[in-house]
């Protein structure tokens, strides 16, 4: 709200007082006025329609009737007292009742009238029933007015508040004070264009009607117009901050296409790009040209050639005088990276260096001399490149590999590497919903690897139950004899690292048993062990000393074993869709036709038998995060979970995905026209970055 009245104290509310106060702000989190005027109804109930005697059943919802009182008895002693009072209508009988306001009920209720009634329909001893309903005296009057009043907001309330009277009819009570007072002093604050383009409704009526609709449509609207306020200035706040980045951070220009590029591009690359990766070096070729830092998200499922992408982009760089760095979150992956793009570029061409922990002091010298004097151009390596002691002559371009394991100061680490910050390329094999990434990175731009290369053997997904285990064993020892290598593994249960070990313990001691010395050599990996034993059993398992790999989770990320051809995955439905996919990612990346095998119990939840059979029949990433999405909610997305950005109170990202892109857009056309927001129309957008509220806390968003 743009206006004081707004943040008065709920206290002084007519009708809340302190003690009500008190209970208001600890159960719901009510302070302000506003904060009530934003506490909105999770239900509305119908009551266009009058319903009669036959036709109410237990099935129903709250419904109204039109009903004759017959006369009333008192039934039972002390906690079992209630009043029973009988009812008719030309269709049939049935029994209302009270077990508390007894007294109330049994003074005020007049024999032989007619009453609304309304509630919740039951049915005891075979008779219609209603306890406790909502009842006034009958009179068209009365009827006409719940017909003007035809959606019914139902607010949460709880126990508490309920003995203070505030229930949900309490609140609506409230709220109802509330807007008469001051309806008035709810200002609009988005332009009055974007208002008529997209015929939302104007702000006060949107309160109005989303807490006492005067009909769906009213309804729906009040809804509509309260989301897209909702999505937009969180864009509005995104799109701004970036903004201000582009202003206040300069980007170097490569302006050349030059000999590294061509020279790689003509005579190293061993295939042709897809479409998809020509696409993204087009928007990073595009980028870099602009004189603004780039900071640019890469999405790519696994296998889509991001590397290469990235490697280009990097010899860009290059070939505008630039050294450039790629960074990996474990050394395992760095030393992958490493290898392909050493083989991408072929012998005699440009140095590529290895930075890691391990690197020893004397050769960890003379790369740091050679990044000094600009001799070396392309540095790979963990987290050991960010280190003060790694200086660049002049760093230009940065890639950061599988994102979610660095944080945003080690990325802010990277950019303080040379005066005018380094392009950044951030690479994620975890795909998310284009809404969610428009939201969790708005301020970042986004590219999507959406192919992959032709002539791929789609991995072939296969669902088990337990009693298939030893068709699951055999399918293992043919594709051994095949000379291929498997990978299985066990779930984490966060509860308890114990049982984990436990369970991955027991897995391991069955494949053992079951693939005996010295036919079968059989690794294992787990969260237990030192860093550097698990360094030497992944090794062991990548030179193909050792066939079956059993694991937990932490093969997830990057392993790149071509040979590795199938992935068992036992308690499937115990894992996410999302890491269900990164899992079989692992598999798939060699020539052979590769195979996931699912393992669950006999006994699967609805929505842990879709997220398997979503696995069974697609293997499309952005696919499987959108459904992922539609299951679980956004809150619940991998590296989601800290964001505030999604503390969304009426829009959701997973069914308002339109009215989020309709949003983004404006905003975008918006900054385009008008970046520093200055022409009058405008004007009132300031107001989302002046209030600290608006409807969202901004601190916790940038
Ligand atoms: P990811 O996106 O998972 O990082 P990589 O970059 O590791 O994928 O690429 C996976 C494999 O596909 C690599 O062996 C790479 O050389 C190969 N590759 C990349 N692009 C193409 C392409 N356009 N055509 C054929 N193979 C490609
Ligand atoms: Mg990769």
């Amino acid at each position: 709200m743009n206006t004081q009245a707004f943040q008065t104290p709920i206290e002084y509310l007519k009708g809340v007082g302190t003690a009500r106060a008190e209970v208001l702000k600890k159960d719901l989190g009510i302070y302000k006025y506003e904060d009530l005027l934003r506490y909105f109804p999770f239900k509305y109930i119908d009551r266009t329609r009058f319903y009669k005697i036959k036709d109410i059943n237990p099935e129903l919802p709250h419904v109204q009737l039109i009903v004759r009182l017959t006369h009333k008895e008192i039934l039972g002693e002390k906690y079992t007292k209630r009043l029973i009072v009988h009812a008719l209508d030309d269709t049939g009988v049935m029994e209302l009742a009270w077990f508390q306001g007894i007294k109330w009920a049994e003074k005020n209720l007049v024999i032989g009238k007619a009453y609304i009634i309304f509630g919740k329909p039951g049915m005891f001893n075979g008779k219609a029933q209603m306890a406790h309903p909502e009842i006034e005296p009958y009179s068209p009057g009365a009827v006409k007015r719940m017909g003007n009043l035809t959606l019914q907001p139902g607010y949460n309330s709880t126990e508490k508040l309920k003995t203070f009277s505030l229930d949900s009819k309490g609140l609506q009570k409230l709220v109802a004070i509330l807007l008469e007072q001051y309806l008035r002093d709810i200002h609009e604050n988005l332009p009055q264009y974007i208002i008529q383009k997209f015929k939302l409704l104007n702000r006060a009526d949107a309160y109005r009607h989303i807490h006492f609709p005067e009909n769906a449509a009213l309804l729906y609207e009040a809804q509509h117009r309260l989301k897209f306020e909702e999505l937009f200035l969180i864009q509005l706040r995104l799109l701004k901050n970036k903004l201000l980045r582009t202003q206040k951070f300069k980007g170097a220009v490569f302006n050349n296409v030059g000999e590294s590029f061509n020279t790689f591009y003509t005579q190293k690359i061993p295939f042709p790009l897809t479409n998809a990766q020509k696409r993204v070096l087009k928007e990073i070729r595009h980028d870099t040209q602009r004189g603004v830092q780039m900071n640019r998200l890469l999405q790519g499922d696994v296998g889509s050639g991001k590397t290469v992408v990235a490697l280009m982009s990097m010899l860009l760089a290059i070939d505008n005088g630039f050294q450039t760095c790629l960074m990996a979150p474990t050394e395992i992956l760095a030393t992958q990276h490493y290898i392909s793009i050493q083989a991408l570029l072929g012998e005699d061409f440009l140095e590529v260096a290895l930075l890691t922990g391990s690197v020893k002091k004397k050769n960890r010298k003379v790369i740091h001399e050679n990044l000094e004097n600009g001799k070396l151009k392309i540095l790979i390596g963990t987290h050991a490149l960010i280190e003060d002691a790694v200086q660049f002559k002049n760093l230009g371009f940065v890639v950061i590999d599988e994102q979610h394991r660095f944080g945003v100061e080690q990325r802010a680490k990277l950019w303080r590497k040379n005066v005018i910050p380094p392009h950044v390329l951030v690479m994620t094999a975890t795909p998310i919903p284009r809404t969610l990434a428009m939201t969790l990175y708005g301020d970042l731009d986004v590219s999507v690897i959406d192919e992959l290369p032709a002539g791929r053997k789609p991995i072939e997904t296969l669902h088990y139950y337990e009693s298939q285990r030893l068709q699951m064993f055999g399918f293992i020892k043919r594709e051994i004899a095949l000379g291929r290598q498997i990978y299985i593994v066990y779930p984490l249960i966060q509860e308890s690292e114990k049982l984990d070990l436990k369970n991955l313990m027991d897995g391991f001691e069955v494949i053992s048993r079951e693939f005996p010395l010295p036919q079968y050599r059989v690794s294992i990996v787990h969260g237990k062990l030192s860093a550097s034993d698990k360094e030497l059993e992944m090794q062991r398992f990548v030179k193909g000393e050792t066939q079956i790999m059993v694991a937990t989770t932490v093969i997830e990320v990057g392993v790149n074993v071509p040979n590795a051809s199938v992935m068992i995955i036992e308690n499937a439905e115990r894992f996410g869709l999302s890491q269900l996919h990164q899992l079989r990612g692992r598999v798939g990346r060699g020539a052979e036709q590769s195979y996931c095998i699912l393992m669950s119990g006999q006994k699967l939840s609805r929505e842990g038998k879709v997220r398997l059979d979503t696995m069974v029949r697609t293997n499309n990433g952005f696919e499987i995060s959108e459904i992922d999405l539609q299951l679980r909610g956004p809150g619940n997305i991998e590296g989601t979970q800290q964001s505030g950005v999604l503390d969304l109170k009426l829009a959701d990202l997973a069914t308002d995905q339109e009215l989020l892109l309709q949003a983004r857009k404006v905003v975008e056309e918006i900054f385009e026209n008008d970046p520093q927001l200055a022409l009058p129309q405008n004007q009132i957008l300031h107001h989302a970055f002046a209030s600290k509220t608006g409807g969202l806390s901004w601190d916790k968003i940038s």
